[in-house]
Parts: C-alpha cells; sequence; structure tokens
C-alpha cells in the first residue's frame, strides 16, 4: 500500500478522522443506492460519482475495497413516517405494469446511466427483494433483544427503549424529546408505542401488490432494514464506510445505526460519508418546482431549463470541481464553464499520451523540477484531504501548464531530466483516467473520421485547394473539433 494517510471527515465524530481500515488491505464499502421507480436523476448522479471517487482513490492506493451498492425494489414508501404506498408499486399501478418489470426497467437505465458516467460497478448490487429471509431474521434478532414489539401483524423498532442504552440521533444530532414532540399523527401511528419508532415490518393489506409470508402473518420489510441486512451480509457487521446522500442521514441512516446496534451491539460502520445535496440555478431540485432534470435530459439537452446537451464527461468533471461536502448549483453558466475544463483537460490528456522524451543534452532546470514535483505532491495531498477532487483538479491544471508548454515548445523536455518528465506525463494520466475516471468521449469510427478528413485536409493543402481546405476546417469546428497547423504536421483538438 501507498504511504498516504488519508484523512475523512467522519460524519458520525463531526471531524475529520485518520482513515484506519479494520482489516487492511481490504475495505469495506457500502453506499445506499437507488429506488428503482423512475430514471435516474442529478441526485443519483452526485453520489454515485462521490464514492466512485472513493473507492478508485482507495483502489489507487493499494487497498481491495468490495464496494456494495443496494438495488431497492421494495419497501420504500411514498411518506416519511411509514405510511403512503410503495413507490414501485404506485409506479407499476399507474402503468399497468408487474412491480418487478417496473424495478427491472429502472435498474436497467440506472445502470445505462452510471456506465455513461464512467462509475465503476459495484463489486456486489443486491436487490432487497432477494433478501427477505434476512430481513425477517434481522426482525426477529431484534424483537428476541427485547427492542421491538409486534401489533396487527406489524413490527415496529422500540425506539425509547433502545435510546435507554444507546442513544438515538447521534449521527444525525437529533435530540429524541425534540423528535418526539416535533413528528406528526398519521397513518400506522396509532400502533406505534412512541412517534419516533419505526416500522421493521409492515402488515399488508389484500389489495398490496408485493408481500411475503412471515411469522407475524403477510407483510413486507420496512425500507431502513434492507441496508442494515445486506450490509451485514456482505461486508459484516462492523465494516469501514458507510456512504450516501446527505437526504438519508435522518431517519435512513439513523435508523440503521439503531438496528445494528440492538442485534450487533456495535456500529456497522466506522466512517460515515455524506456527500451534500445538489441545487438548480440556487433552487431545491423537485417535481413541484418544474426544476427536476434526470440525467438522460442534460444528456440530450432536452429540458426547458437547459440551454444545450452536457455530456456525461462534463457531468462528471462539472461534479468534481466541488468537495463532495460543499452544496452544488447546476446552471448553463456553470455546465458551460466545466465543458470547457473537461476539454482542456482531455486536450492534455491526448498530448500527454503523445509526448516523448527529448533525449537532447540539457541542463537539468531545478526551477522547473521543482514546480512540477510540488504540484504533484500537492494533487495527492488534496487527495488524501478528504478526497478533495475540486483543489487535485486545481493542481492538474499547473500540471497541465507544463505540459502544454512542452507541447508547444516553450519548455524543453530535456530540461526536466527523464525521471521528472516519466513522472508528469504518468501523474497528469492517472489522475485523469484512473482516480478521476475522466475519459475522451470519442469512438473509434470518429477517430478514424476525423483522421480521414485530416488527410483530406492536408492534400487539399498540398493542392492549393483553400476552398477545400477552408470546407473542412469550418466543417470540422461545425462538430467541435479545432484543426491545428503545427511546423511539420496536422494536428487537432477539441474546441474549448
Ligand atoms: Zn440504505
Amino acid at each position: 500500500m501507498k504511504s498516504h494517510q488519508l484523512k475523512l471527515y467522519n460524519t458520525l465524530s463531526r471531524q475529520k478522522e485518520e482513515f484506519q481500515a479494520i482489516n487492511p488491505p481490504f475495505v469495506g464499502l457500502y453506499v445506499c443506492g437507488p429506488t428503482v421507480y423512475g430514471d435516474a436523476h442529478l441526485g443519483h448522479g452526485r453520489p454515485a460519482i462521490t464514492f466512485d471517487t472513493v473507492n478508485r482513490y482507495l483502489t489507487h492506493l493499494g487497498y481491495r475495497v468490495r464496494y456494495v451498492r443496494n438495488i431497492t425494489d421494495v419497501g420504500h414508501l411514498t411518506g416519511d413516517a411509514d405510511e403512503g404506498e410503495d413507490k414501485i408499486a404506485k409506479k407499476a399501478k399507474l402503468e399497468q405494469l408487474e412491480p418487478m418489470e417496473v424495478a427491472q426497467q429502472y435498474t436497467d437505465t440506472y445502470h445505462r446511466d452510471m456506465a455513461a458516467l464512467n462509475t465503476w460497478k459495484p463489486s456486489i448490487e443486491p436487490r432487497a427483494t432477494g433478501h427477505i429471509p434476512e430481513q425477517i431474521a434481522l426482525v426477529e434478532a431484534i424483537l428476541k433483544e427485547g427492542l421491538a414489539y409486534e401489533v396487527n401483524g406489524s413490527v415496529y423498532f422500540d425506539t425509547l427503549k433502545y435510546n435507554e442504552k444507546t442513544p438515538y440521533g447521534k449521527l444525525s444530532g437529533r435530540v429524541i424529546d425534540e423528535l418526539m414532540s416535533g413528528s406528526r399523527d398519521l397513518d400506522g401511528q396509532g400502533e406505534k408505542r412512541n412517534a419516533v419508532d419505526f416500522a421493521l415490518w409492515k402488515n399488508a393489506s389484500v389489495e398490496h401488490l408485493m408481500k411475503w409470508d412471515s411469522p407475524w402473518g403477510v407483510g413486507f420489510p420496512g425500507w431502513h432494514l434492507e441496508c442494515t441486512a445486506m450490509s451485514s451480509k456482505y461486508l459484516g457487521t462492523q465494516f469501514d464506510i458507510h456512504g450516501g446522500g446527505m437526504d438519508l442521514m435522518f431517519p435512513h441512516h439513523e435508523c440503521e445505526i439503531a438496528q445494528g446496534n440492538a442485534c450487533n451491539h456495535k456500529d456497522p460502520a466506522r466512517y460515515w460519508m455524506h456527500n451534500n445535496m445538489i441545487t438548480i440555478n440556487g433552487q431545491k431540485m423537485g417535481k413541484s418546482l418544474g426544476n427536476f432534470i434526470t440525467l438522460q435530459e442534460l444528456f440530450t439537452g432536452n429540458h426547458k431549463l437547459l440551454a444545450q446537451a452536457y455530456s456525461p464527461m462534463t457531468i462528471r468533471y462539472f461534479i468534481l470541481t466541488a468537495h463532495y461536502r460543499s452544496t452544488l448549483d447546476f446552471s448553463n453558466d456553470a455546465l458551460q464553464a466545466a465543458q470547457k475544463g473537461y476539454k482542456k483537460i482531455i486536450n492534455g490528456l491526448r498530448i500527454a499520451k503523445s509526448l516523448l522524451f527529448d533525449e537532447a543534452d540539457a541542463l537539468v532546470d531545478s526551477e522547473q523540477v521543482s514546480q512540477i514535483e510540488s504540484s504533484i505532491t500537492a494533487a495527492y495531498r488534496a487527495m488524501d484531504d478528504d478526497f478533495n477532487t475540486a483543489q487535485a483538479i486545481g493542481h492538474l491544471f499547473n500540471l497541465l501548464k507544463k505540459i502544454n508548454s512542452i507541447f508547444t515548445g516553450q519548455l524543453s523536455a530535456a530540461t526536466l531530466g527523464k525521471e521528472t518528465f516519466d513522472k508528469l506525463i504518468q501523474t497528469y494520466i492517472t489522475f485523469v483516467e484512473e482516480i478521476l475516471g475522466l475519459m475522451e468521449e470519442k469512438s473509434d469510427v470518429q477517430n478514424g473520421m476525423i483522421d480521414l478528413l485530416l488527410k483530406l485536409y492536408s492534400e487539399a493543402k498540398t493542392a492549393r485547394d483553400y476552398a477545400k481546405v477552408d470546407e473542412i476546417r469550418a466543417g470540422l469546428k461545425s462538430m467541435g473539433f479545432v484543426v491545428k497547423d503545427m511546423k511539420d504536421k496536422i494536428d487537432w483538438a477539441y474546441e474549448e
């Protein structure tokens, strides 16, 4: 493992802590995945990219990450206090589909969008409906501990009794007395001993679509239970990192902590990481506000708030330009700036891959060498400081300046010495591709066509057919490529 001291902000302790894996080099990483009843939107994009970067960087440092991200295909109700309809069943009724058809359809589109964003697949992607026996076993264990009770075929977690020994609310910083007085009187609440109790298992009505036999009759699991069942099954009763969006901190993650402590007498995860929310033109995203944008709408530009389409890599780059614990505001101006930045980075990647070390005799320019060394150190230090991709990208641009200077001949590669030159090129490529997960978006077919057009351009130039030269140049420009007439060759770059 590389000798980096990684620090991460633990939501549980509210401070940055040095990361110590429970069983190095293995790292267990659990992230709450989507409830699959609609197209993935920006609210899915940010945690996916945040924890993909965590996974990538830990892997880069030499850890062996087991990344578990679940698919919620049952139990997530429309209300937040164990009331309302199952979100997937509701959609299935509306569209006259089987609930599992809805879950399959949106699992597929989620995978398509995550692949477009170049996120690594999780090591395990368990589904809630595939873990009903495990969830029933958990309910039984919590009942046995005396921390749950059954009413009319439903089982509720006894939060007040649990709180006598283990404080409830330590993740979100909520106090139980305030929760008691602030809760609303809703459906099902009549069965609960206390308003802060939550459902582990719910009795299903006759018309309810997704239900299973249990020791308490026919019913379905409470939403929070699946993550405890699946994380403990695949990562153990205590694992390294639990991640998710800040909106899941309460009640979902708080309940996971309570469930884990109730049956295993320990916190399920050592470190809790939460990405901050996104806003759109300064407003919270919401269906009722008309600013709800799916990832596909961003990729195609097909939304009234969007001035143009933004490619998946532009979105990925944009999300990485903010630290994951900061809020991030989407606007056309910000996305257009991100598109420019992404193209600069990728033009640099093409150049970095093409540069060769020049073996000419030259004195080593120690000033240049030390500038490069310090940018490399700073880029790693930023990632080691709670995965600060925003700062790391800043240092990457300093490396890019050097690469561009070598390319244009302002800086001689020979004056860096072979070792520094290689380190500059390697670090840049590693950061862009491996750590930040940015890639060129062109296909092989496009590459072939650009090569062909440049050949025709070169022939037209030799034949002094300037009308043809201008036509090809303009045509490529309209597709987003700039022709570059170099001293000894013709090249191209993305228009920034
Ligand atoms: Zn979860």
